[in-house]
């Protein structure tokens, strides 16, 4: 008899609300309806099983996926209306043996490497998707050499994963039992297991902790990434996207504890503090995705968004300092941006090839100078300093190939995205 016939597919599901290196954070939730826009996950097939099998770490990822969308449509101002292909995502839970998960513009890919599967951390699959999110929010980035584009995303990406977990009303409550919102805890860190795993292969020498993949405690202010080396220790800020996303990532959590400060402050429980503060991120975050212009200096562009859609409340206020002590916004550039004038307007990108772009004189020793990119119009220097971040780092790193072999390839002469 096949054992797939044994188990009821209405039973609960049991699924790890953080990450498996925080493996008591677990609970029991009804098998439901999927969410919108629509997914297809490799092996589903509802609840019943053990979460260490093959059909519990599909379940696991599709408990993430449903609460991932879910709060994209509580608090985003349009309901995400569809993914960027226009097709239900494919979604694979176990998609190879490999210390990676990624989303390619059809569907997510979580691979394995011995008992660590990344499908079953819940930061790890909220992540992805956020990365789908973004780019089913504003599909044009996705090809963009920008440096703070790209590190954006995974900025987006990471807060989506905390603003996910914290949707658990037990998460909250053991939040509250630890000390220390406003320093690492289990929701400021990213990816425990898979940091863990990373941790035992290179030994601490990259600069990396066991405790995460990324910890947005960790305070990291803004330079500009033409200043920073495209590799270095974990725990220096470099101009590759994972390192310099942090600074985003970090001013975000930021803004969570100021916002849950501000409610204690005038009496509000502490429980009912943080639901405040996880909704109005989310609300703030989501409503500037849909606005925030495709432009150079992403992250104050990104940073003057939320201010706009957050205008004449309080919060504004506490965005705005934390933006400020970050870096990210001047006080030059602190005004509110004209959503009509601004958002999506035509040629907000343009194509060129660097080595047309360059100084003469200046060696174009890298092959992709050569070929045609996107980057945005509105300063030309400023892109095309940031698109030459982005093509000696995918030099460098032989990040341009062939197909999903790597992140880029080249089409018909120009870069373009396979996944991120
Ligand atoms: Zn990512």
């Amino acid at each position: 008899m096949n054992n797939e016939h044994n188990f009821n597919s209405t039973d609960p599901i049991l699924y790890l609300m953080n990450d498996p290196g925080t493996p008591n954070l677990k609970k029991y939730v009804p098998v439901e309806d999927s969410q919108s826009p629509s997914y297809i996950i490799k092996g589903y097939s509802g609840g019943g099983h053990a979460l260490n099998s093959k059909a519990g770490r599909a379940a696991q990822t599709a408990v993430v996926i449903g609460e991932t969308l879910k709060w994209v449509n509580k608090h985003a101002p349009h309901t995400l209306p569809n993914w960027a292909s226009g097709k239900p995502l494919k979604v694979d839970p176990e998609a190879g043996q490999d210390l990676n998960a990624y989303y390619y513009r059809q569907g997510l890919k979580f691979f394995y490497r011995g008992s660590v599967y990344t499908s079953m951390s819940s930061d790890v699959v909220a992540h992805e998707l956020g990365h789908a999110v973004f780019d089913s929010y504003r599909p044009k980035s996705w090809d963009v050499a920008d440096l703070e584009m790209w590190s954006f995303h995974e900025a987006f990406a990471d807060i989506s994963a905390i603003l996910t977990v914290l949707q658990n009303e037990e998460i909250i409550q053991t939040l509250l039992s630890r000390k220390y919102l406003n320093r690492t805890n289990f929701i400021s860190r990213i990816g425990e297991q898979i940091g863990k795993e990373i941790y035992k292969i290179t030994k601490g020498k990259d600069g990396r902790t066991p405790e995460h993949l990324r910890n947005a405690a960790t305070v990291f202010h803004y330079v500009n990434p033409s200043t920073l080396p495209n590799r270095s220790q974990h725990n220096r800020l470099s101009a590759e996207p994972h390192s310099f996303g942090r600074i985003m990532l970090s001013a975000f959590y930021q803004i969570f504890y100021n916002l849950y400060e501000y409610h204690v402050l005038r009496g509000v429980n502490q429980d009912h503090a943080i639901m405040i503060a996880r909704n109005l991120l989310s609300k703030y975050l989501l409503g500037a995705i849909a606005i925030v212009p495709l432009k150079t200096n992403f992250f104050a562009a990104f940073a003057q968004s939320m201010l706009t859609v957050s205008v004449k409340t309080d919060h504004h206020k506490i965005m705005s300092r934390t933006f400020k002590k970050w870096n990210i916004i001047n006080k030059a550039s602190i005004k509110q941006i004209d959503i009509k004038s601004m958002a999506h307007t035509k040629n907000e990108l343009e194509e060129v090839k660097l080595c047309n772009c360059m100084e003469m004189g200046t060696l174009c020793h890298n092959p992709l100078y050569e070929v045609d990119i996107e980057i945005p119009t509105d300063n030309k220097k400023r892109a095309v300093m940031s698109a030459k971040l982005c093509l000696d780092l995918l030099h460098r790193t032989n990040a341009v190939g062939q197909g999903y072999t790597t992140p880029f390839e080249i089409k018909n002469n120009k870069l373009v995205r396979t996944y991120i």
